[in-house]
C-alpha cells in the first residue's frame, strides 16, 4: 500500500444505500483484510443516516476485532421525514398517524401515491435514544461520533419514499423525485436533538448542508454547545465568506472546527476556483480529506479498492498543489489532523 494511504484517513464515508441488515459480518471481515494491508487505525469514519444503516454499523462493530472504524450515528436530512415526534398514541390507527405525520413535515403534502409507499413512521424518540445507546455501547472501544446530521434545503423526497427502500415496488431506474421537500422546521428539530446528544456525551459531529449555510451557522457555530469537542462542515459548498465567519467563530471555541473536502464535489475541474479561495480561508490545521463513497461495493473487490484509494489520493494531491504543501510536508499536516480529529472521539 502507498505511503500516502498509511497517512491519509477517510473523514467521512458511507455504507451503500442499498445495505442490507445482515451483511455487517462481511463487511467487517473486507474492512479487516485492508488493515492487513496497512490503513492505519481509525481510518473510515463510517456515517450512518438511517434506520436500516445504523443496524449494519452496529453489526459491523460488532464483528471488528481492531479499530480501523470511527462509527457515527445519526438521522440524515434525506431521512428525517421518516422520524416522528407525534405520538402513535395519539391517532387510532397506523393509518391516520401516518398521514398526519407526513402531513406535517411534508411540504407540499404528499399525494396518496407517494403517502402509499411511504412507511409508518419511526418514533424519532426512539431512534434518538438508539442514537445515543450505540454511542455508549461503542465509544470506549471504537470512539463515536454523531453523524451525519445537517440540512437541505434542496432535497426532494423520492417516489419511492426515501433512497434504499427494499419494499418500494420501483426499480431504482423508475424512481423519481416528487415536488416534497421536508420542512425546515421538521430538519431544524432533528438536527438540534442529535447536536444536543453530542454535547452530552462530549462527541464530536459531521455536518451536512445544501443551501441553508445561514441557519446550519446559527444552529451549529452560534449556539453555544461547548462540549461538542470537534465540528466537522463535510464537502463545504458554502460560501467563502461564510467559511471564514466559522473560522472565526470557531477561533475563540474550545471545540475544534475542521472543513473536509472530497474530490467528487470539492475536487472537480469546475469548483477548482471555489477551492483555491476556500483553502485561502481556511488554516491548514482544519483541513481534512475524505470520499463520501458508500464503501461497501469498494471494499469487496481488489480492483474497485484502488479506485476508492485513487479518489483520497487525488483530493489530497489537488490540496496539497493549491495550499503549496510539499508532498512530504502535505502527508504530515493531513496526518496530524486526522489524528486530532480522531482523537476528538475518544471518550
Ligand atoms: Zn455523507
Amino acid at each position: 500500500m502507498a505511503n500516502v494511504l498509511r497517512s491519509l484517513r477517510d473523514c467521512h464515508c458511507h455504507l451503500d444505500v442499498d445495505v442490507r441488515v445482515g451483511d455487517g459480518r462481511i463487511i467487517a471481515s473486507h474492512i479487516e483484510d485492508l488493515g492487513r494491508h496497512g490503513i492505519p487505525n481509525r481510518f473510515f469514519h463510517l456515517m450512518s443516516t438511517n434506520h436500516i444503516d445504523i443496524l449494519v454499523l452496529n453489526e459491523i462493530l460488532g464483528n471488528l476485532n481492531e479499530n480501523f472504524v470511527v462509527p457515527y450515528f445519526g438521522i440524515h436530512p434525506w431521512y428525517s421525514h421518516l422520524f416522528s415526534e407525534l405520538s402513535r398514541d395519539d391517532y387510532a390507527s397506523d393509518e391516520e398517524y401516518k398521514e398526519s405525520h407526513y402531513r406535517k413535515v411534508l411540504d407540499p403534502a404528499p399525494d396518496s401515491q407517494l403517502l402509499d409507499i411511504l412507511p409508518i413512521p419511526f418514533s424519532l424518540e426512539e431512534h434518538l435514544k438508539k442514537i445515543e445507546q450505540s454511542c455508549i455501547k461503542w465509544g470506549q472501544k471504537f470512539c463515536a461520533g454523531i453523524g451525519e446530521i445537517g440540512l437541505d434545503k434542496l432535497f426532494r423526497i423520492p417516489t419511492n419514499g426515501f433512497y434504499g427502500n427494499q419494499s418500494s415496488p420501483l426499480k431504482d431506474t423508475d424512481v423519481k423525485l416528487s415536488p416534497c421537500r421536508v420542512t425546515m422546521k421538521h430538519q431544524e428539530l432533528v438536527f438540534v436533538r442529535q447536536m444536543s446528544i453530542a454535547n452530552e456525551l462530549r462527541k464530536p459531529v459531521s455536518l451536512h448542508c445544501v443551501k441553508a449555510h445561514g441557519s446550519l451557522y446559527e444552529l451549529a457555530a452560534k449556539r453555544s454547545q461547548p462540549n461538542i469537542p470537534a465540528v466537522t462542515l463535510h464537502s463545504y459548498s458554502g460560501s467563502v465568506d461564510q467559511a471564514n465567519m466559522w473560522v472565526r467563530e470557531f477561533s475563540n471555541k474550545k471545540s475544534k472546527l475542521f472543513f473536509s473536502f472530497s474530490n467528487y464535489i470539492n475536487g472537480v475541474e469546475g469548483k477548482r476556483e471555489t477551492l483555491t479561495q476556500l483553502l485561502s480561508k481556511v488554516p491548514d490545521e482544519q483541513v481534512l480529506v475524505e470520499t463520501d463513497f458508500g464503501i461497501e461495493k469498494y471494499i469487496k473487490s481488489p480492483e474497485k479498492i484502488q479506485d476508492y484509494f485513487q479518489n483520497l489520493t487525488e483530493i489530497f494531491e489537488t490540496i496539497a498543489s493549491i495550499k503549496k504543501w510539499s508532498h512530504e510536508n502535505g502527508l504530515s499536516i493531513l496526518s496530524t489532523n486526522s489524528g486530532a480529529f480522531s482523537s476528538c472521539s475518544v471518550p
